[in-house]
């Protein structure tokens, strides 16, 4: 059924007005969209970065058909045991470094950014919340507070006191983490800024100086997480283990979950406090979203995905055009930057006029995302390069 984009914007609030790129979604599938004309897709963004075993993988889709079947949502507090979110629990913790032992459920990403940070709180009682330029944590009002650049958080003053911006890969930066510091929020490979990747050690000199202060280091893997950058999460490429690791996006392979973890010691704290102030939230672990999610995670490793990532993504980033300034990335975290006087929109509605569906980065908009599913095929990856390349020569 095709839907009217007139009535579609006069009822739906929108976040920006992009005419030349709306598409009426008919169905998704592996690495393609189709929309209601059956003009087909490749999703670069892979509905950025939800759909790592591609859209409908048909293990997720039976693991949530049968689940239907047997409940949806219930109270998810107390003593309600629900067995999907102990089998995923048990599951994840099997795959990752001994200091997380207790996983806490939410919605979103910008929710597991502010359990987390709110948990580091109660733990240590320290005000300040340490964050990097060119981060995007969430749009809640205190993921908003941690990002930097008064144009994108001027108009929502006042924000949270006492979060303060460090540059990225500026090992001197490091020195403003201090006793005082109670948390620093980073990212393995900064998304919004356009796949920044960690120079020179810097991930391990964060968190040597952060276990000087004795602050937490809560790590945003909310984009790089489930094997985006060819392990299941980026920290894993650098030596580091965070105290706090928040999750989300492809976690639920489409359906909307996200999580933080950590250690007894700390996930405790939330334990000594009246619920509504710890963190309550009502869906957090619904049972459909956890069966979504352990389907997928169990795809990811039994099928071998993640270890054929690192491999796919250096296809991607030996391209080259001259529109191109540079590929970069890690895995299937990629960008395509192009040179400073392209015109980024009219490469993005080439692109999409050539059916690849892409967007530029937050705070870098002539970086492009290059992040299909994880589950493409070579002779797709090809495809996508000849699609883009199309785009470029006709812009
Ligand atoms: N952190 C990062 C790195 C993100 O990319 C995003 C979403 N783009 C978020 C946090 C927020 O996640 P959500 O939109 O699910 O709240």
């Amino acid at each position: 059924m095709k839907t009217s984009l007139a009535e579609f914007k006069q009822y739906i609030a929108q976040l920006e007005e992009i005419d030349s790129i709306v598409i009426d979604i008919q169905k998704a599938e592996g690495i393609y969209i189709w929309d209601t004309d059956n003009k087909e897709y490749i999703d670069m963004l892979s509905g950025i970065c939800v759909a790592n075993v591609g859209h409908r993988n048909p293990k997720v889709v039976a693991a949530v058909k049968e689940q239907l079947d047997k409940y949806m949502h219930v109270m998810v507090y107390g003593e309600a045991r629900q067995a999907p979110q102990l089998n995923y629990a048990k599951r994840l913790m099997s795959l990752l470094p001994d200091n997380f032992q207790q996983i806490f459920y939410v919605n979103s990403g910008s929710e597991a950014i502010e359990g987390a940070i709110k948990t580091a709180r109660i733990y240590n009682g320290r005000e300040e919340i340490i964050s990097f330029n060119n981060s995007y944590h969430g749009s809640t009002l205190g993921a908003v507070s941690m990002i930097s650049g008064e144009e994108y958080t001027r108009k929502f003053r006042p924000l949270i006191p006492m979060c303060n911006q460090i540059e990225y890969n500026n090992e001197k930066d490091l020195e403003k983490i201090t006793q005082r510091t109670c948390c620093v929020v980073a990212e393995s490979v900064q998304a919004g800024g356009g796949v920044v990747l960690p120079k020179n050690d810097f991930l391990k000199k964060l968190r040597e100086r952060c276990t000087q202060t004795g602050t937490l280091l809560i790590m945003d893997e909310i984009q790089t997480g489930f094997g985006r950058t060819g392990l299941l999460f980026g920290f894993q490429h650098y030596g580091i283990v965070p105290d706090i690791l928040c999750i989300a996006k492809s976690m639920g392979a489409g359906l909307p979950i996200g999580a933080f973890l950590s250690s007894y010691k700390i996930m405790n704290k939330l334990n000594n406090h009246h619920p509504l102030i710890g963190h309550a939230t009502t869906f957090g672990g619904n049972a459909l979203c956890l069966v979504s999610a352990l389907a997928s995670l169990d795809t990811l490793i039994n099928d071998h995905i993640i270890e054929d990532v690192e491999r796919k993504g250096k296809i991607y980033r030996q391209f080259s055009h001259p529109l191109i300034k540079e590929m970069r990335g890690v895995g299937l975290f990629n960008c395509m930057q192009l040179y400073d006087d392209v015109d980024w929109q009219k490469v993005l509605v080439s692109c999409f006029e050539e059916g690849v569906i892409t967007g530029t980065h937050l705070f870098a908009t002539q970086c492009f995302c290059i992040k299909p599913p994880l589950i493409i095929t070579d002779v797709q990856i090809e495809e996508s390069l000849c699609r883009i390349k199309r785009a470029l020569s006709r812009v």
